[in-house]
């Protein structure tokens, strides 16, 4: 069996396309034209991003005593996103093109030079995130006269790429669309306004949440006070994020509206250094066990200059996509800065109280200690009390990660071309999504050889155990098997179930591998139970 990986360089499209065939992804409004940057999951679609959070959920607060979970309201007091800089900084730098109209981030616009010695080869304006796609998408764009010129002037080519948001002020830039005049750069808030209530006024005006953490530090306190947690502790909530991107692109990856899952980690500030590196490892090692191949994935840390100016680390798993490598996940340090500020806007207080080390310590302040002066072992007592090692405000460990993108990632990871045997052993191209078990939007398919013979009805029999049993389930009885196996491979399938003339003779029936293409026989009654022991992670 020869596996084609996702290698080939027009894996995007055929991705997309086999996710609009086969109902993972639609454009969102599709019959009216879409919508920039919104994204419809279809009926596999939905199970299997289903399944990517349900996994997160069991491996995040499920397994863990000291993570509980969270659901907090999209749209919350606008104060909320004052404290926490979005009013104030969430923005990226832009510019329109005076001509086109369109609009870019000014650091999305690449300005590529071609030359040798004194000839220049070729120069374009495009728009990419990096050097390298920025050197690629210009090729491409270049006709096929210039291409020839570049690829035969061998290694004395000397190429740069200049973005826009760093060449020098006073230098203006062209249009990577028409080549037009651009404005001037303006910073644009990424926060999406609406109006809560009947007027509609600047009194009224309120935002959809830009990220799910705030709402964790907002109710940090309650959870403090109902659930009894002592640190270290997590919230982990998943939900919809909306960011009103200039640019949104690459399908799901750069979405206006999309979902995450995160998780506020508040430990002791000794302590955050040895939460920080447990949440990167174990969140890398996540995506490694869900089978993201190691070698497309990468665990970046910040240089000390690209951190924020609260963080004391940051690190980023990404992935090698085929339009380059992009984060999924951010892991971070954000010390106490978020606690901080909202203790500080809200008035209410954010501090932690080691009551438990104040009961060992306690005794320290009897009146006995501060000979027989109450009031001065009180006053003592209220002191010590406020301030380290019994009050202070908690740091946080925030890993972040993005549903629609560890989605992506695991579908472009899973997109396989192979061969497989037809019902006549000739060997057929077909796709297969080799996604984790766990992930698969259909745990087994089911179905009979032939349309007779009772051989419907113990499918059907086995179709509907497997469903009472909590396993996805498909029957299928149409057209030729091997047509029947290759559906279901491509849409991620591990276990094929087949009802067949021996079946009658032996009550057993064929259950097929997605990956190793194995048949085996197993006994009817033991078949569902087969196929929950191997899709158990
Ligand atoms: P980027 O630099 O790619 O814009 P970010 O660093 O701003 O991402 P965070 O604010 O750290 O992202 O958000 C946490 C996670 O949320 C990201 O790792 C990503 O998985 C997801 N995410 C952020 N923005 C988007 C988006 N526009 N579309 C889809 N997922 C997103």
């Amino acid at each position: 069996m020869t596996d084609k990986k996702n290698d080939s360089s027009d894996l995007m499209d055929k991705l997309v396309a086999m996710c609009k065939r086969r109902g993972f992804i639609f454009q969102s409004s599709e019959i009216y034209g879409g919508i920039g940057g919104f994204w419809d999951y279809g009926p596999l679609g939905v199970e299997l991003k289903r399944n990517i959070k349900s996994a997160w959920w069991e491996d995040v607060v499920r397994a863990n005593d000291n993570i509980v979970g969270l659901d907090c309201s999209i749209i919350m007091n606008p104060k909320v996103w004052v404290a926490s800089g979005h009013v104030g900084g969430f923005s990226d730098p832009m510019v329109d093109c005076k001509e086109c109209k369109a609009r870019f981030r000014t650091d999305k616009i690449a300005y590529v030079s071609v030359s040798k010695g004194e000839n220049v080869l070729l120069e374009a304006a495009v728009e990419a995130d990096d050097d390298n796609e920025a050197v690629a998408a210009a090729m491409a764009a270049a006709n096929s006269k210039t291409r020839r010129r570049i690829e035969n002037a061998g290694d004395e080519l000397n190429t740069s790429v200049t973005f826009l948001s760093k060449i020098p002020e006073g230098e203006t830039g062209s249009c990577p669309k028409c080549g037009g005049e651009l404005t001037e750069p303006r910073e644009f808030n990424l926060m999406f306004q609406t109006y809560v209530g009947a007027l509609q006024d600047s009194s009224s005006t309120a935002y959809l949440r830009p990220e799910t953490a705030q709402g964790i530090f907002a109710n940090y306190k309650n959870v403090l006070d109902t659930s009894r947690m002592k640190l270290p502790f997590g919230i982990a909530q998943i939900g919809k994020s909306f960011r009103n991107e200039i640019n949104p692109r690459n399908y799901t990856f750069r979405s206006r509206e999309f979902e995450q899952m995160e998780i506020e980690f508040f430990c002791h500030p000794d302590e955050a250094e040895k939460w920080y590196v447990y949440w990167r490892d174990t969140r890398y090692q996540w995506y490694i066990d869900h089978g993201l191949q190691s070698d497309k994935l990468h665990l970046r840390d910040h240089d000390p200059d690209e951190l924020a100016h609260y963080a004391r680390g940051c690190a980023d798993v990404e992935y090698a996509f085929p339009f380059g490598q992009s984060e999924l996940e951010g892991i971070a340090n954000r010390t106490d800065f978020d606690l901080k500020a909202h203790q500080e806007h809200s008035g209410r207080d954010m501090t932690y109280f080691e009551d438990e080390l104040w009961k060992t310590e306690a005794e320290k302040y009897s009146a006995d200690k501060f000979d027989g002066d109450k009031k001065a072992a009180k006053k003592a007592a209220e002191e010590a009390k406020s301030a380290m090692p019994y009050r202070f405000t908690p740091y946080v460990i925030e890993p972040s990660g993005g549903v629609d993108r560890a989605t992506l990632a695991f579908l472009c990871e899973a997109y396989t071309e192979d061969e497989a045997p037809d019902e006549n052993g000739q060997m057929q191209k077909r796709v297969v999504l080799k996604l984790h078990p766990r992930f698969a939007p259909i745990k087994i398919a089911v179905f009979p050889l032939v349309k007779k013979d009772g051989l419907p009805e113990i499918a059907h029999k086995i179709h509907a155990e497997a469903q009472t049993a909590g396993l996805a389930s498909f029957y299928d009885e149409k057209g030729a098997v091997g047509r029947r196996y290759r559906r279901q491979d491509e849409v991620g399938t591990p276990f094929c179930v087949t009802v067949d003339g021996q079946t009658l003779e032996d009550q057993t029936v064929t259950v097929r591998d997605r990956d190793t293409l194995a048949q085996n026989r197993v006994p009817i009654d033991e078949v569902v139970n087969y196929v929950r022991q191997r899709i158990i992670k």
